[in-house]
């Protein structure tokens, strides 16, 4: 009788449900967590700070403050607009107050953190964005505050560091966040004629409308392994195409393979590589022969 059935019958698992579980990949404040990837029993202690499994390397999601905290000099950090107000213009039921609760949540007034600070002595403006506020949504005041980060790299001469994790626009601000899309790139587009270099590391996950625009527009695309990144879900893709993905499909490893992104770095070397590449294209004369 379909009465009795056991209830397990009803419960149906996505494919991906096992790498992002949800509310999974932040590290509990327990002294023992269990690595979603390879399922072992981990001492949290032995994650450290970079929050990396030593057991296989699975990289936990960092907090934009965390994320901060292993990529540039210590105290050479200063925060730029936080004195931007994120309006409600469609009235959407509840907005003012989940902006409030994350505000007091994250510790960041919206979904992204931008500034100026120093990797190794060298200047460089930095975005962190963070999946933690709104799933790291696309309002109104995350790109202005990109924009204006762009804008002062163009205007002071200085290289860009984004981290990306969001899961695109955001909804409750309808049209005014896709408007974002734009808005940014124009900036990106100014920063680049201005001979200007460029990164942008994609994180977990990188989707909707930041990887339609900002996320793929960095000189260097680089990611962390086995981040998601995506445009549309892969269950909407698979209904409309009516056939099935790959298991890998929008991970790092195949848009590596596919050409969409310049390289995956491991958390515990990307230090060093951004290191590296600002050296590379901020030193006088190298683009240019001069
Ligand atoms: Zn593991």
């Amino acid at each position: 009788m379909a009465l009795f059935r056991k209830k397990k019958d009803y419960i149906r698992i996505s494919p991906n449900r096992e790498e992002h579980p949800k509310n999974q990949p932040s590290v509990p404040d327990n002294l023992w967590a269990k690595c979603p990837n390879c399922k072992k029993t981990i001492y949290t202690k032995e994650i450290g700070q970079e929050k990396s499994c030593p057991n296989c390397g699975y990289h936990f999601r960092l907090n934009a403050w965390q994320r901060l905290a292993i990529t540039v000099d210590k105290k050479s950090f200063v925060e730029f607009d936080t004195d931007l107000v994120t309006k409600d213009p469609l009235q959407f039921p509840g907005y003012q107050e989940k902006i409030s609760q994350m505000q007091s949540k994250t510790h960041l007034h919206e979904a992204v953190l931008t500034g100026i600070a120093k990797i190794d002595g060298q200047t460089i403006v930095i975005g962190i964005m963070d999946a933690n506020f709104i799933m790291g949504s696309m309002g109104t005041v995350v790109g202005e505050k990109i924009t204006r980060l762009f804008e002062y790299a163009t205007q002071k001469s200085l290289p860009v560091v984004l981290f990306t994790a969001s899961g695109g626009a955001r909804m409750q601000e309808g049209i005014f966040s896709l408007m974002q899309m734009a808005k940014i790139s124009a900036a990106v587009k100014a920063h680049s004629n201005a001979g200007l270099c460029y990164i942008t590391v994609l994180t977990d996950p990188t989707t909707g409308g930041v990887t339609a625009s900002f996320a793929m527009q960095g000189d260097i695309i680089l990611a962390e392994p086995r981040v998601l990144i995506g445009f549309a879900g892969r269950r909407v893709i698979e209904q409309t195409l009516k056939q099935e993905l790959p298991d890998d499909f929008q991970k790092a490893e195949f848009l590596l393979a596919h050409g969409f992104i310049d390289q995956i770095v491991p958390r515990n070397e990307l230090r060093t590589r951004l290191s590296t590449l600002i050296k590379l294209h901020t030193q006088k004369g190298w683009l240019s022969n001069e």
